[in-house]
């Protein structure tokens, strides 16, 4: 098998802890357990530590939680299937809602096994929880082996000719494929190995936790008809891949179904990264450029990854450090603003638009995160870290690596960002965009009757367009809260600093 050159010797009994994994095949942990042990167990800890944090900022109806629950009932189902096709009745995942370190360590001793297999997670919050877990098992005697599964290349896989990490993507990228072969997409066949799936003992549990039990309630997520767990992202590639071919024409407009909406699923790995990347390699080899470029985002996604795990200081710190030295806009005025663009009240209907659909949703189309996240650094002046941290509460993709490379981006503080002078101008955006206003109709439905020519600048319009529109400013629609040339010119002094040093 090319992903395992030498088979170990069999232990009696491993168990696999699922994180961001939440499948039951092409998984590499699960593989390596049942190619190594005669006996495996399959395990999720809903983590408090995670929990708490939220359910503290009021977070207690979050959409990711639930995704995360539902999903693991078809992972739940996927193993008992995968065991009974072998003829093992009982196969279950166990889940338990506790802190992960004691709970994986307090399961791996019930059950008796000599080593836990996990995937790799390299935000620095998950490597220092899985060097306490290594610790707390050592001590038992119990292994812990972790595997790359979440991305195609990670760490210090892709290099420069100097064995220096990237922090340009364009290189970064042709280094990617240059070195991309089948090998690295070939899926681990667990269900060729799933006779080790072992029936659960006597007297340990098997009920799941109920997300009430836990202290979340349900959300709107399947309203949304947001389809979840492997049979959901299942789903959504097989609607995607009719329409790759034309990702590069459409996928910058937010009206427009173009992307994939599979983030989530690659965020709590519903979906194998190498499947997907396989699907988009072969067409991209049979020439198709829209497969070309949706690679290139799957390629975006391993890039930042490996910057978070050689610059873990860009969580909190300019990527350059000197952009460290801009004042950004602090005080009530400030806060009143980062309000304001928070519930969609900037006076800008894109990003309005774009704020509601955040918040309504859990999604923001990339190049609304793109518009929203210039706006607020570069037209209100306010520390891309507040912006960072509210994604990270609302995004159900929320990706520790991929959203702060994406904040630093439009900030100009990060690796290969927008240079700081280049200042995208919202109501441009809005009109080459959603020329129609079709997304902001969608959002802002006080806006509707408003013509498509002054749908992106309300303030603009004459008042009798804005009457026969239903449309009073300042009440059914806020005036801008900053005039874009002035904040433009604010912004340019503010990043002077920069230029200075
Ligand atoms: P598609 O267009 O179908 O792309 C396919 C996949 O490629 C995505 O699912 C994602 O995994 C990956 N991808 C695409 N663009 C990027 C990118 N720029 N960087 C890294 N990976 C990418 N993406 C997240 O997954 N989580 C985040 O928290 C996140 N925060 C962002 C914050 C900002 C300010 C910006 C500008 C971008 C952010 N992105 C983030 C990247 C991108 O916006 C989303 O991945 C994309 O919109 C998800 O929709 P999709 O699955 O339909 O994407």
């Amino acid at each position: 098998m090319p992903h395992d050159k030498h088979a170990p010797a069999p232990l009696d009994a491993a168990l696999v802890w699922f994180r961001r994994d939440l499948r039951a095949y092409d998984h590499a942990a699960l593989y390596h357990a049942l190619r190594s042990a005669r006996q495996v167990w399959c395990a999720f800890v809903f983590d408090r530590d995670i929990l708490d944090a939220l359910l503290a900022r009021g977070l207690s109806a979050d959409r990711r939680v639930e995704f995360i629950h539902d999903s693991l009932e078809q992972l739940d189902e996927a193993l008992t299937a995968l065991g009974r096709a072998h003829g093992h009745d009982g196969v279950r995942l166990l889940v338990r809602h506790g802190h992960a370190v004691p709970e994986i360590d307090r399961l791996a001793r019930e059950l008796h096994v000599q080593a836990v297999y996990a995937n790799h997670d390299d935000e620095p919050a998950a490597l220092e929880r899985d060097a306490r877990a290594r610790g707390a098992l050592a001590a038992h005697g119990i292994a812990l082996h972790t595997s790359k599964d979440h991305v195609i290349f990670e760490r210090s896989e892709v290099l420069t000719g100097a064995g220096a990490p990237y922090s340009v993507f364009t290189p970064y990228k042709n280094a990617w494929l240059r070195k991309l072969e089948p090998y690295y997409l070939k899926a681990y066949p667990v269900e060729k190995h799933a006779a080790a799936l072992a029936p659960v003992p006597e007297g340990v549990a098997t009920a799941m936790p109920t997300l009430e039990a836990m202290g979340f309630a349900r959300t709107n997520l399947h309203t949304l008809k947001i389809p979840v767990g492997w049979r959901g992202a299942q789903s959504l590639l097989a609607d995607f891949l009719p329409r790759i071919d034309d990702y590069q024409r459409t996928r910058d407009f937010p009206a427009v179904k173009g992307p994939s909406y599979l983030s989530v699923h690659l965020r709590f790995g519903t979906c194998s990264v190498r499947t997907l990347a396989r699907e988009a390699w072969a067409r991209s080899q049979a020439g198709s450029e829209g497969a070309q470029v949706w690679l290139s985002e799957l390629v975006w996604r391993d890039f930042y990854h490996q910057i978070l795990h050689h610059h873990p200081r860009v969580v909190g710190a300019s990527f350059k450090p000197e952009f460290d030295a801009i004042r950004w806009e602090h005080g009530r005025h400030a806060d009143e603003l980062f309000l304001a663009w928070c519930q969609g009240r900037t006076g800008y209907p894109l990003v309005d638009a774009a704020m509601m659909q955040i918040n309504q949703t859990g999604y923001m189309h990339n190049r609304l995160r793109m518009v929203v996240a210039s706006f607020l650094t570069k037209d209100l002046g306010l520390d891309w870290r507040r912006g960072e941290q509210y994604f990270a509460d609302h995004l159900n993709d929320f990706d520790l690596a991929a959203n702060n490379g994406g904040w630093q981006w439009a900030a100009s503080t990060g690796c290969d960002a927008q240079p700081w002078f280049r200042i995208f101008n919202p109501v441009a955006q809005s009109r080459k965009f959603d020329p129609q206003g079709r997304f902001i109709r969608r959002y802002l439905p006080q806006l509707a009757k408003l013509p498509d020519e002054l749908i992106h600048a309300p303030w603009e319009a004459r008042p009798v367009d804005l009457a026969a529109a239903g449309i009073e400013l300042g009440h059914d629609y806020p005036a801008p809260l900053v005039r874009h040339d002035e904040a433009r010119t604010r912004t340019l002094e503010r990043f002077g600093v920069v230029k200075k040093s």
